[in-house]
Formats: structure tokens, C-alpha cells, sequence
């Protein structure tokens, strides 16, 4: 543990004075908030260093004067920015070979004797630095690699390929396999035979939802954490106890949002970042705008990386009315869990003579029976689900929460196929 501790203390400050070296704006942070890295003692000092938000790492990457976009560069991409404006990624060559081999690590495809005649399908929307490396990665282990774009050939593209070219290991959204998994039920398809695995990210689900899509399925799904920033943060092994964290390549800290306090292990707060791999841009005590808590699950699968839950969404995502907040993954599980299938869902607030209006809309696909009676059931469990919810609606709420079923597509989207979770029509 010690040695451990002491050679990721080392990469840590080789980390602070790289960025100090090479980039202006990190020097100047440092002076002029008087940070000596030769001072720090133990990794729990870095808390003494500033949080670094998205807002500063846009600005900070739009930087023509900084001479680490020269050196030894590899990738210059752009974030799909799905809240925000891209943002330039910088991936240097050695960034890019470390991204490679930890998801050859992270998938277990180190051992390419088992999975070389392997097809992996990637849909994961925009080619970008995430597919470059995955590409990567799957050539390094001997597998064939597909990208499935499914804007082109929709999800009845999808099945087809996935059937026709025997695809083993998916990669996509889990937006993407809950929409796969309505489709193939729909049209009374088997599940596609050949696939063994599928790897979600980008966009958080409820574990209910997930199960029952596994089922549907009849594949192992795998959750795993990260971004065109950052690269690869955390990933489920086989027993599925939560993300394990790639310790050896990222410092992470879970904190409150709000006050930028160390959270308990259990409570839910915001996942900061500090990368000890990445040149094309530090990223120093970075915060990733994610929700998740640390476990003290301790993993049968023996791997010594810690653990964090599920990422549960975005803290944007927050259903705020003052300082009480609804978390949309729980309404996710409570859908799943009534109504016994996933439907899509959308939380629309208004104000009305001064107080929220909040409506759930909910998406039917196909016939669902006794759908009234069932709303009414979801409702009613709704308005316990947390303290924070029962408050909400007794104090803040114009009237008890409402629910508008819509037909399939009838859900607000935003931009490319991403449906937000909240429309907030309240003015501030
Ligand atoms: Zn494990």
C-alpha cells in the first residue's frame, strides 16, 4: 500500500509540474494561489489544489499560446458537447498508447487466444477519440472491428448487421440497447445468437431497467465510465459491484457539489478527476459534472482498483427546487419497476401562479394493459420515493405531479438522439 501510495505520489507531482512547465495557465494558477509542488507530503494534500470546472478546461484548451498542443501530438478532437460547445481534446502519442492497452486491461482482452475470431460493432454515435481507441484496442487483441451507424441505419440496421456479421462485443449507448431490446420484442425476433457482451456508456440507466434488458437480450452488459477528456476512468467486472476505478492511471475524489467537501462513502456527490496519464491536456482535480458514491464493497473478482457506484447522472440532471432535489434515475427505476417494461421518460416542470407544475410524460410504444390504473399506482409510489420528493410535493408543488402518456417519438429531443430528461420551463 505504501509503495503503492508513494509511486502515485510521484506521478502526481510529476503531473502538477508538467502542467506548470508547459502551460501557462496552470503556472499561473499555481503562483498566484502560492502552490509549491516540491511541499506536497501525501496524495489526500492535493485537496489543497483548486477544482478545475468544465467552463476553465474549455478555455483553457482554446489556448493557442500553450506549447503542449506541439509537443508530441497525436489527436486533436472536439467533445460532442451534448450540454455544451465542444471542446478541443488533445491526445499526444503516448496519451494514446496508454488509452489502448487500459481497455485491452479493462475488457479482459489481454488474453487474445479466446476472443481473436471476435467481431466488435461499434455504435456509439460521432466518430471520435473514444472510437479511435477502441478501434485500437480491438486490432491490438486480434478482433475485427465494425462501425454501426445506426443515425444512417436505425435500429432495424442495427439488428441486421449484428445478425448478418455475427457481432460478439456491442459498444453503445444505453439508450441505444433499451430501443434494441423494445424492437427485438416488438417484431418477436430472437436476441441475436452471437453476441456474448455489450458495453454501455455516456448516458446513466437504473439497474431495473438494465436487468430487464439483459433478459431480453440474453447478453452480459457492462457499464463502463469515462470520457473524450479523460479517457477511461472506471469499469464493472463480471460480478458487477460497481465501477472499479483505474487507480493506477486516475486520482479520483467524490465530493459535494455545492461545498466541495469530501463525501462519505454512500453519499452521492460529484466525481473530480486528476488524471496521472494525460499530457495532451492535465487535467488536475477535474470535475466531471457526475454523480456516484464510493462503496465499500469489497469485489470477489480479487481486483485491489476501489470502487464506486454506478454513475446514477449528471448533477445538470438534478431536478432542483431549491435545495431539495429529484434524482431522474430513480423515477427510471420506479417506471421500470411498476410498469414491467422500460418506457421512455421526460419531466416537464412549468410555473403556475407562483409554484411548480411537474408533469412526468411517459412514452407507450406499444399497448400497455391496464396502463391508467398503473399510472395511478406509479404516481402514488412516486410521491414516496424520497423524503426529498414527499417535501417537494407538499411544499413546492401548484399540485400533486401529473402524468401525460405520449406515443412513441412524442418526447422533446435535443438535437441529435438524445432525449434530456428534464424540460424546465420554469423562469428564473
Ligand atoms: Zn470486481
Amino acid at each position: 500500500m505504501g509503495n503503492r501510495n508513494t509511486a502515485k505520489l510521484r506521478k502526481l507531482k510529476e503531473v502538477l509540474t508538467y502542467a506548470a512547465d508547459n502551460i501557462p495557465w496552470y503556472r499561473q494558477r499555481f503562483i498566484s494561489l502560492g502552490i509549491d509542488v516540491a511541499k506536497l507530503n501525501k496524495i489526500s494534500d492535493m485537496g489543497m489544489l483548486p477544482l478545475l470546472s468544465k467552463k476553465e478546461l474549455v478555455a483553457l484548451s482554446s489556448t493557442t499560446e500553450s506549447n503542449f498542443a506541439k509537443q508530441d501530438l497525436f489527436y486533436i478532437g472536439f467533445t460532442t458537447g451534448t450540454t455544451s460547445v465542444p471542446m478541443p481534446v488533445y491526445y499526444t502519442k503516448s496519451d494514446f498508447a496508454e488509452w489502448e492497452q487500459l481497455l485491452i486491461t479493462a475488457f479482459g482482452w489481454g488474453d487474445t487466444g479466446v476472443r481473436s475470431h471476435g467481431t466488435v460493432g461499434l455504435a456509439i454515435g460521432r466518430f471520435g477519440i473514444n472510437a479511435l481507441a477502441l478501434i485500437e484496442a480491438t486490432r491490438k487483441s486480434g478482433m475485427t472491428v465494425m462501425f454501426i451507424d445506426t443515425d444512417i441505419i436505425g435500429i432495424d440496421g442495427l439488428i441486421r448487421m449484428l445478425n448478418d456479421f455475427q457481432v460478439t462485443i456491442l459498444f453503445t449507448f444505453p439508450s441505444l440497447v433499451r430501443e434494441l431490446a423494445i424492437r427485438i420484442q416488438e417484431t418477436n425476433q430472437g436476441y441475436p445468437r452471437s453476441l456474448r457482451q455489450i458495453f454501455t456508456g455516456g448516458e446513466p440507466w437504473a439497474e431495473t431497467l438494465r436487468k430487464l434488458v439483459k433478459n431480453v437480450l440474453n447478453v452480459e452488459i457492462y457499464d463502463i465510465y469515462g470520457s473524450s477528456e479523460a479517457g477511461l476512468i472506471g469499469f464493472e467486472c463480471s460480478h458487477h459491484t460497481g465501477l472499479h476505478i483505474t487507480a493506477h492511471h486516475n486520482i479520483v475524489e467524490i465530493i459535494d457539489p455545492k461545498t466541495g467537501m469530501e463525501s462519505k462513502p454512500g453519499e452521492y456527490g460529484e466525481i473530480v478527476v486528476t488524471s496521472l496519464w494525460r499530457k495532451g491536456i492535465p487535467l488536475i482535480r477535474y470535475r466531471t459534472g457526475d454523480l456516484s458514491a464510493w462503496s465499500n464493497v469489497t469485489c470477489p473478482c480479487g481486483l485491489s482498483y476501489p470502487i464506486i457506484s454506478r454513475v446514477r447522472g449528471r448533477i445538470d440532471d438534478l431536478i432542483f427546487f431549491g435545495s431539495t432535489k429529484i434524482d431522474p434515475v430513480s423515477i427510471e427505476e420506479l417506471i421500470t419497476a411498476k410498469f414491467g417494461q422500460s418506457l421512455g421518460f421526460q419531466v416537464v416542470l412549468d410555473r403556475v401562479g407562483g409554484r411548480d407544475r411537474l408533469i412526468i410524460r411517459l412514452e407507450v410504444q406499444a399497448e400497455i394493459s391496464d396502463v391508467e390504473s398503473k399510472a395511478r399506482e406509479f404516481l402514488d409510489s412516486f410521491s414516496r420515493i424520497t423524503e426529498d420528493v414527499a417535501y417537494i410535493i407538499q411544499t413546492k408543488l401548484v399540485h400533486e405531479p401529473m402524468i401525460e402518456i405520449v406515443s412513441k417519438g412524442h418526447l422533446e429531443r435535443s438535437g441529435e438522439r438524445k432525449t434530456p430528461r428534464l424540460i424546465d420551463r420554469r423562469s428564473r
